[in-house]
């Protein structure tokens, strides 16, 4: 891995896909062509705003390759929004479902917006918007959109219903995460932190720690984050410490989850309620069994990296441990379960979603759980097995289990 500490998503994204394609055996070939999505769309979106005047919201869509089958990710709606995180994030998809073994190549989209700041109407507007520019390159069996930062099962279900709108037939299967009654599955809200929690009972029992009255530190509140700190509390596992935006919640005794659920808003955001908080930074530093990141990218660096005194790191956000920082913290004996591994339960279950929309046969909350559980621990197992096998670090082992069914699919079908 390179000895520079590389902040920028795609880049570091990249220098992990050749290590790996070249692991495998590929050559420059196919290096080059899985190293870019190969399509990404720009959109500006007009809305008409609720004062009257009209705004233009510039978004994305990136395809990453359709080699395996459609594409799939979620829509991200947030301030910081740009090409090269929209990029990345699609190729990261590829890699969770190649992980899970899904029938999908990797997708993503996102909008430059703030929708803390705008009225129900006004995104309301804009995701139907979003719908209409993109509609092109999107549907049921070419790309399909889910959640992400900032949107919810009520956007899904605008963005379903612009898109039935446009085609004039009945598409659930057109996006994921939707709200139960539009064809939404049972499991779906909460299946990425199941996921995670399923991926730190993996990595608790290979370091030989038991997971009732363990201490678990997570950064972030929102879907991610605060379901998984249900899991663990009901798993009997200790929530010393949690953070969103503003700040961070610490008590060695362990936090009141429950009553931070009913306090948290739709924003997961909690401790401005509060006044005693320490810094995210402090949050890091934090002496645990495991140190979740679930927020967003960049918060474990080369500058930090030193300071984390956690057994174990899960990653439920997408990038939150730098290249250098993965190096470090695994020099360290940390145990990192990697992004690409770790948050794959809300894209399977999206999938089990998906497959229950086209039979038109819907599932109990037991079967997509257990369907979950199995396909978690699969991925688990490969990557930790190529891990020690190969004498790689674990992110370089899931990006090669990742990216191989892709590679091979796109050279049967002879574009490389
Ligand atoms: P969310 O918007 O529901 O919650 C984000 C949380 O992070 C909030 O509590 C917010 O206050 C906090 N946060 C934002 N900026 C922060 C900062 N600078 N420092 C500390 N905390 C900060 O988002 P989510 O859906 O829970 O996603 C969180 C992460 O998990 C993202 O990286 C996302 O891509 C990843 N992820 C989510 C899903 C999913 O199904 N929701 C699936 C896979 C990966």
């Amino acid at each position: 891995m390179t000895g520079m500490d590389n902040n920028n998503v795609l880049t570091s994204t990249q220098i992990v896909i050749e290590e790996a394609l070249r692991k495998l055996g590929y050559g420059d070939d196919m290096i080059e062509l899985l190293k870019e999505p190969m399509r990404l769309l720009t959109v500006r979106i007009p809305v008409r705003m609720d004062d009257g005047k009209t705004r233009v919201f510039i978004g994305y869509r990136a395809q990453h390759n359709d080699a395996v089958g459609p594409t799939k990710g979620g829509v991200r709606f947030h301030p910081d929004v740009n090409e090269i995180e929209v990029k990345a994030l699609s190729i990261w998809m590829s890699l969770k479902c190649g992980i899970a073994n899904l029938p999908y190549g990797g997708g993503k989209g996102g909008i430059i917006c703030d929708p803390r700041k705008m009225s129900f109407r006004e995104l309301e507007r804009l995701s139907r918007g979003y719908v209409r520019a993109i509609s092109q390159i999107v549907g049921p069996t070419k790309d399909i959109p889910a959640p992400d930062v900032m949107t919810n099962a009520q956007i899904m279900a605008w963005m379903m219903d612009e898109y039935s709108r446009i085609r004039e037939f009945d598409s659930p299967g057109f996006i994921t995460g939707k709200p139960l009654v539009l064809g939404g599955s049972l499991g779906r809200e909460s299946a990425t932190a199941k996921g995670v929690a399923i991926m730190i009972d993996e990595a608790m029992s290979k370091k030989g720690i038991a997971v009732a009255g363990s201490r678990v530190v997570i950064q972030g509140f929102g879907n991610a984050g605060s379901f998984l700190a249900k899991f663990m509390h009901d798993a009997g596992a200790k929530v010393i410490a949690i953070s969103d935006v503003n700040g961070a919640l610490y008590n060695e005794q362990g936090l009141d989850i429950e009553d931070l659920m009913d306090r948290r808003d739709s924003f997961g955001t909690v401790t401005n309620l509060f006044k005693d908080t320490i810094s995210n930074e402090e949050l890091l530093a934090l002496e645990c069994d495991v140190l979740v990141p679930a927020a967003i990218e960049n918060q474990i660096t080369a500058s930090n990296a030193d300071s984390i005194r956690a057994k174990i790191i899960v990653e439920a956000a997408n990038g939150p441990t730098t290249l250098e920082a993965t190096r470090m913290v695994t020099d360290k004996g940390i145990l990192l379960i990697p992004d690409v591994l770790a948050s794959a339960g809300g894209v399977i279950v999206s999938y089990f979603e998906w497959v229950q929309n086209n039979q038109g046969y819907y599932w109990t909350e037991a079967e997509v759980d257990d369907k979950l559980r199995e396909m978690m621990v699969r991925g688990f197992n490969n990557v930790y097995e190529l891990h020690t096998l190969k004498k790689v670090d674990m992110r370089l082992a899931a990006y090669m289990v990742g990216v191989r069914k892709m590679a091979e699919a796109v050279r049967l079908r002879g574009w490389v």
